[in-house]
């Protein structure tokens, strides 16, 4: 049950109550509504009854006016008797407006009209009549007679109250009744309302009520796979072979792994809480300059990043050691960055087997580079030897002169042989200018030997000086070892091809061709890898994977593309550098 459906049931439950109130109201109303009709009809009852009497009044007033004319014959009594007469027809009128509803009390009023006419003309004016002619009026059965008329008159209001009487008593009990079933229906009304109000209430309070119990349910159920999940996390982290620090966004460490705790030489304890630059001190090997931590660098640039080479952890005994790490940032489900995670571990050693690595091939390099060496010096040698024998057993001056410049010429060979070789050798600190034409003209002099021996031909393309900056003897290494390869591949009768350009534009591109039996698919993704080769003990597998690295350390690249097909087999090295590289000061060795 989510809020909202919540909400309707809170919603429900308080607007039953409203909605019950409300009909009981419009019951309780039509009822009073009723009870109030009748109140308005016994009340109308009540105003007949005292128009009746307020006629009988006048006809008495009228009669008894009559009567003390009769005994006096003094018109003062008159005077009362003509009042009520002159009153009685506006009172009747009152009275038949007030009964027209009633048949009955229409008809006894009609009887009412008619016998009191009927005293009035046929008694009371031949009385006053006689009395006012001076004659007496006390005739026995003239007055029984008017007696008798007046009785009828009589009868004939009390017909008509007490018909009012008994429609007003019918009317009371009818108002009884009514409020009686009024209590009656108003408790009715409330037992079930309030039956229906508990039971609804009821039920949606048992939907509220196992909606939460559902809720607890799923939330506990969360909440244990959420730990199970940390648990493997824990594990996880306790049994990969990589240090692992996990940081807040402040960079204070939150937790790590007994590997981090083992290289980084404080424990997990120790360390927890602790600000990261505090307990994973980081310095550049060479300058011993402090490096920028990486939780600073995550979050300036938001993302995955890498550590420099050369960065070294000092432990918390003083000791360093080479480190390689990545820090990436925890983001929380907005994005936002809520802490850092920092993987590292110790490359002391495989730095270590790199740069002797590094060395050995240097070192077989020079080795087959030294036989080809001797035997190109050799020959001049040779050459100068015997002309200097020439020129003791004497000859022509012109002839001493063309020895002497024989002599010469194979002397500058012989430097330049030697030049080129200290070249190979001669480290420079920082990159200089380095003219790419010049640096593979003296290879392929050094080579030239080796070039004959393995019968291969040689063609090249260096127009004009192409200069990057670079340090020359690692270059050199990476031509000689590219050009030994070419010319390995293309021998024996076959042809190597070098060039280089500017590339049209800063920077330079070295191509090294051969037209040998190029490199089957299955070989081509291992060619980078240490120690592969296909030369058996005559390969080391170095070559290519130090050039790689060397190229690389100049901000360059190196790419290889062959042909096995049967017309146009052969392998092209293409090497491209660019003119002001940002080089990293130490050999940037790809990883074993
Ligand atoms: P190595 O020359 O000592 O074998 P490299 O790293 O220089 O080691 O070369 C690795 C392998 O790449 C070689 O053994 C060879 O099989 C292949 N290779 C390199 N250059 C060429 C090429 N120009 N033509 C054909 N195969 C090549
Ligand atoms: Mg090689």
């Amino acid at each position: 049950m989510n809020l909202t459906q919540f909400n309707r049931i809170l919603r429900q439950v308080f607007l039953l109550p409203v909605i019950a109130l409300l009909i009981t109201a419009g019951a309780l109303y039509l009822q009073v509504r009723g009870a109030n009709e009748t109140v308005r009809l016994i009340q109308k009852a009540d105003a007949n009854i005292a128009q009746a009497a307020q006629v009988a009044k006048l006809i008495a007033d009228e009669e008894s006016g009559l009567r003390g004319y009769e005994a006096t014959g003094d018109d003062r009594f008159l005077a009362d008797f003509r009042q009520a007469e002159a009153n009685i027809p506006a009172e009747l009128d009152n009275l038949s407006s007030a009964v027209r509803l009633d048949p009955v009390q229409r008809d006894n009023l009609q009887d009412l009209l008619n016998e009191y006419q009927n005293w009035h003309d046929a008694f009371a004016l031949p009385i006053m009549a006689t009395v006012r002619a001076g004659g007496k009026a006390n005739d026995v059965d003239l007055n029984l007679y008017g007696k008798t008329l007046m009785n009828k008159v009589r009868e004939d209001l009390g017909a008509i109250t007490k018909h009012a009487e008994g429609s007003r008593s019918v009317r009371i009990r009818e108002w009884h009744r009514q409020v009686l079933n009024m209590v009656e229906a108003l408790i009715a009304i409330a037992l079930g309302m309030g039956v229906l109000i508990g039971l609804f209430t009821r039920s949606r309070l048992n939907a509220v009520s196992s909606a939460y119990r559902t809720s607890l349910e799923v939330l506990s159920h969360r909440a244990e796979e959420i730990f199970q999940s940390e648990q493997r996390l824990r594990t996880t982290l306790a049994s990969i072979g990589d240090g692992v620090i996990t940081c807040d966004f402040e960079g204070r460490i939150q937790m790590m792994n007994p590997v981090a705790a083992e290289l980084t030489g404080w424990s997990q304890q120790e360390a927890f809480n602790c600000l990261l630059e505090d307990v994973f001190r980081i310095v550049n090997e060479k300058t011993g300059a402090v490096v920028e931590t990486p939780v600073a660098k995550v979050k300036r640039l938001g993302g995955v990043v890498g550590l420099a080479h050369d960065t070294a952890l000092i432990r918390k005994d003083g000791t360093r050691i080479l480190i390689a790490d990545s820090g990436a940032p925890i983001p929380d489900q907005t994005g936002e960055i809520v802490g850092i995670v920092l993987v590292f571990r110790d490359i002391t050693l495989e730095r270590r087997t790199q740069e002797t690595l590094l060395a050995n091939e240097k070192l077989a390099v020079a080795g087959r580079l030294a036989a080809t060496i001797a035997h190109e010096i050799h020959n001049p040698l040779d050459a100068v030897s015997n002309l200097l024998y020439l020129l003791r057993t004497g000859g022509t001056e012109e002839e001493s002169r063309q020895f002497i410049d024989m002599a010469e010429s194979e002397l500058a060979r012989v430097t330049q042989i030697s030049r080129a070789m200290l070249g190979l050798y001669r480290e420079s600190r920082a990159p200089v200018p380095v003219d790419l034409k010049s640096i593979l003209e003296d290879i392929l002099l050094l080579m030239e030997h080796r070039f004959h021996e393995l019968g291969v031909g040689i063609r090249t393309d260096l127009p004009s000086p192409v200069v990057v900056e670079a340090f020359p003897a690692e270059l050199r290494q990476v031509f000689t070892n590219l050009i030994t390869n070419a010319a390995e591949a293309a021998s024996p009768g076959g042809e190597i091809h070098v060039s280089v350009t500017g590339a049209g534009g800063p920077g330079a591109l070295v191509t090294i061709s051969d037209n040998g039996a190029g490199i089957p698919e299955v070989v081509r993704s291992q060619l980078f890898r240490p120690f592969f080769t296909t030369k058996g003990e005559h390969g080391t597998g170095l070559g290519l994977w130090v050039s790689r690295g060397i190229v690389s350390k100049h901000g360059g690249r190196i790419e290889i593309a062959s042909d096995t097909s049967a017309g146009s087999h052969g392998t092209v090295v293409t090497v491209s550098l660019s003119e002001k590289p940002e080089i990293a000061t130490a050999a940037a060795l790809p990883q074993l």
